[in-house]
């Protein structure tokens, strides 16, 4: 396991309990029906999509008993939420997590949809879910609780049905135990109902960094379009993880000077610029950014509002609120987190004129190069890194730059920009196939 994954399972946790702190004043479905509504608006959404968009196609809610390493059987329960399906197969993670809810899962499935739309790739949106406590569970039990749940969807996933994926607690190992399950269950081997596997069994080259580089992408086309010349601008990085460390290192390649990190147990400064690969050596060596030779220690909260042209939020949801948004200086947030900004937030940072790629856009490299892993499985091909990279960024600037016209089209920030085209698109879709029977 590398520093990069060891620091990623801190993190979840983390996202996890702040997400259970504020899921408790709001319901995720129910901000993810809040957001239809109002794009529905913007773009005049015919109300009769509005009402088929309103609802999931397909919930499933399925029950998973499993022999323990104690002799005993517990019940597990898993759900999979396909949302919706017109442009394509469904596509989404699983996640394996003790607080796991419905109504989590469903609006997570809601926003593939969107995330897959935005970056145009035929997929529909999906998600799965299993209450379930990963870390007080041996691998064969997680095993038994994969291949249960498989065994349980098999009828409703599929190369050309519902490809998923990983997600929090969920691995290449988990992607490799559905593979062989719902292989076993065909008798035959179906490398392409799932991505996120490792390369060994027909994962593609690139999929381990294809977050942050795309975000990048989306920064630099940003930064194109504010006229922010990139060699000698200056960067920030909350959250120097996979999607954080990553980040650094492609800001750095295009000459981008990353000034200050953090994680979880600190945050550093240094106004010559960080060097990517000593930080994350010096992470993997400590376990922290902290006391890196040559930096100054710099408080985390403060690492948000720095004079910097950049800033990149790479940890936590709701970094961004309502208290700091109006001090960021940064002059593009482009979100490698999912949800790091407030919808309070959003409206100050607007009003400042800070750029903000969103999220569903920013962090949409990772489903991206899912997608291209498919299609090389789908066609018994395995690409080099060279053409999967040549791939994500034709796809992550065309659908910058339609996200971007899209907002300007309408006079509204770029998040709204992104999910107007993206619900358009679905709706498109569903006008087209119609109602059957
Ligand atoms: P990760 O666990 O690898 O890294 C997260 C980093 O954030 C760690 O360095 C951790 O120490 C740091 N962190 C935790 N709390 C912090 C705090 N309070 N202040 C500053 N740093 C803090 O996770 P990741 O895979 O890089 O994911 C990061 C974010 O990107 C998450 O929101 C995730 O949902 C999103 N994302 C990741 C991917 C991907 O492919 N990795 C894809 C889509 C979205």
């Amino acid at each position: 396991m590398g520093v990069r994954d060891r620091i990623r399972l801190t993190t979840i946790e983390k996202v996890i309990e702040r997400k259970l702190s504020t899921s408790k004043e709001s319901n995720p479905y129910e901000n993810a029906m809040k957001q239809l509504e109002s794009t529905a608006s913007i773009i005049k959404l015919d109300p009769d999509v509005h009402e088929m968009l309103r609802y999931p196609k397909r919930i499933l809610s399925v029950s998973l008993p499993v022999r323990m390493d104690n002799g005993h059987v517990k019940n597990f329960q898993g759900y999979r939420v396909q949302f919706n399906d017109a442009r394509g197969p469904f596509k989404g993670g699983i996640r394996y997590h003790p607080n796991v809810t419905l109504d989590e899962v469903k609006a997570l499935a809601t926003w593939m949809t969107w995330k897959c739309s935005v970056v145009d790739i035929p997929y529909g949106g999906a998600k799965g879910g299993v209450i379930c406590d990963p870390k007080n569970m041996s691998m064969a039990e997680k095993e038994a609780v994969t291949r249960r749940y498989t065994a349980m969807i098999a009828d409703f996933i599929g190369p050309y049905r519902d490809v998923p994926a990983p997600d929090v607690y969920t691995d290449s190992q988990t992607m490799s135990w559905i593979l062989d399950t719902y292989s076993q269950i065909k008798g035959y081997q179906v490398p392409e109902v799932v991505t996120g596997k490792p390369i060994a069994l027909g994962g593609s080259e690139g999929r381990n960094n294809s977050t942050a580089r795309g975000c990048i992408i989306c920064a630099r086309e940003a930064a194109k379009e504010l006229n922010i010349p990139l060699k000698g601008a200056t960067a920030a990085i909350q959250g120097y993880g996979n999607a954080g460390s990553w980040s650094a290192v492609f800001l750095q390649e295009l000459g981008v000077k990353v000034v200050a990190a953090s994680d979880s147990s600190g945050a550093i400064y240094s106004k010559n610029g960080l060097d990517s690969a000593q930080t994350l050596r010096h992470k993997e060596k400590t376990g922290s950014v902290k006391g890196l030779q040559g930096t100054e220690e710099i408080d985390a909260e403060k690492l948000l509002e720095l004079d910097v042209d950049i800033l990149i939020p790479a940890a936590l949801e709701n970094s961004i609120t309502a208290d700091n948004a109006g001090n960021v200086k940064a002059k593009i947030i482009s979100e490698a987190a999912n949800g790091p900004t407030t919808p309070e937030a959003d409206k100050v940072l607007e009003r400042n004129k800070v750029l903000v790629v969103p999220d569903i856009l920013a962090n949409a490299g990772g489903v991206t190069v899912s997608y291209l892993e498919w299609v090389q499985n789908l066609n018994r091909q395995h690409w080099a890194e060279e053409q999967v990279n040549a791939q994500l960024e034709q796809k992550m600037v065309s659908a910058f730059n339609a996200a971007y016209q899209t907002s300007k089209k309408y006079n509204v920030a770029m998040r709204s920009g992104a999910l107007a085209i993206a619900i358009q698109r679905v709706a498109d879709a569903i006008k087209l196939l119609g109602i059957w029977p």
